[in-house]
């Protein structure tokens, strides 16, 4: 069982030392009560960072030929990154876990995927059983997005980030979704191999600081539900229809007004109304125009990276 590790990094000079350490020393404890393969591997994606990321995981690559990587030639966001090593790694291993590098998510917890992976599922998913050590606004904003992407009818696993194993055959079913817009957690449930999930108490940062700012967050949250469903537009239209209704009885109630001469102090809800159906028509072009955006992007078929090294023999 040849098992593949890999790691987004985005500037991660701070932590990435002591992650491969860590890595190392599991993938030689796995190996050794046989577990894993011998020539199981950790790939590391650079995300086109602008410290010693690299440089970094080059010098590892040489004290250690386990440790790989490969470089994106620009900054593609942490979901292309995991895309681009999942595509690196196809038909190089058996299995597959993508783990964030700063090891916020418990890698013991991989020895349980694998035992789900022997029983034969082919997708297992980390989930996080306590989020104390976030902050209340992450964890408040995460949960949230969960809910309202239930809300929307997407099925996702609620409390599963971007840690899982996946089996060589998910990974080659994985790169039949050619859409540009991947959001992993998203597509991969509708994959529909047999699965299974692993929780683990997720901890803090050991160095460095979150690779995730608020607008990288709000991205990928309008990613999770433009990437899924239609569902706001109906929203919007639904929104529309009630509105009309109370339109029809505020024109009889306007024109009564009018004929029985009390019409001039109409100015308040004139301009209430103004300011409410203006913004409800900017929200609704919003929502329209995320959905014709995504169209845009998709219909160019643009590459998702482009790799500029590559570190793997
Ligand atoms: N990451 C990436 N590209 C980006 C942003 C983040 O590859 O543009 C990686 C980052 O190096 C880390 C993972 O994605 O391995 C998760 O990021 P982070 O731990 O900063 O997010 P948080 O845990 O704060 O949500
Ligand atoms: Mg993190």
């Amino acid at each position: 069982m040849r098992l593949a590790i890999v790691l987004p990094c985005y500037n991660e000079e701070e932590v990435l030392p002591s992650t491969l350490d860590r890595l190392l020393g599991l993938l030689d404890k796995w190996s050794q009560s046989g577990l894993v393969a011998a020539d199981s591997y950790l790939l590391c994606v650079d995300d086109g960072s602008s410290d010693r990321t690299w440089q970094l995981i080059e010098q590892a690559h040489m004290r250690d030929a386990r440790v790989k990587g490969i470089a994106l030639a620009h900054n593609r966001g942490h979901q292309n990154a995991l895309l681009a090593g999942l595509e690196t790694v196809t038909d190089r291993c058996d299995a597959v876990v993508t783990i964030d590098a700063d090891l916020q998510d418990d890698p013991e917890a991989i020895a349980q995927m694998l035992g789900h992976y022997a029983d034969g599922a082919e997708i297992v998913y980390g989930v996080r059983s306590s989020r104390r050590s976030d902050s209340w606004f992450k964890r408040t904003s995460a949960q949230t997005f969960y809910k309202l992407q239930h809300a929307m009818g997407i099925k996702a696993v609620y409390n599963h980030a971007d840690y899982r194993l996946m089996s060589n055959r998910a990974i080659k079913l994985l790169s039949q979704y050619g859409e540009s817009n991947m959001f992993l957690r998203g597509i991969i449930p509708q994959i529909g191999l047999r699965t299974a999930t692993v929780s683990y108490p997720r901890t803090e940062r050991t160095a460095g600081t979150t690779k995730y700012p608020l607008s990288k967050m709000l991205a990928l949250s309008v990613d999770g539900i433009t990437s899924f469903t239609a569902r706001p537009m109906r929203w919007i239209f639904n929104t529309g229809l009630v509105l009309m209704l109370i339109d029809i009885i505020v024109a009889v109630w306007a024109l009564i007004a009018y004929f029985s001469h009390r019409s001039v102090t109409g100015w308040t809800s004139l301009i209430l109304s103004v300011w409410f159906l203006g913004s409800l028509i900017l929200m609704a072009l919003g929502i329209v125009g995320e959905y014709i955006g995504k169209i845009y992007i998709e219909v160019k078929h643009r590459p998702r990276f482009a790799i500029r090294d590559e570190l793997f023999d």
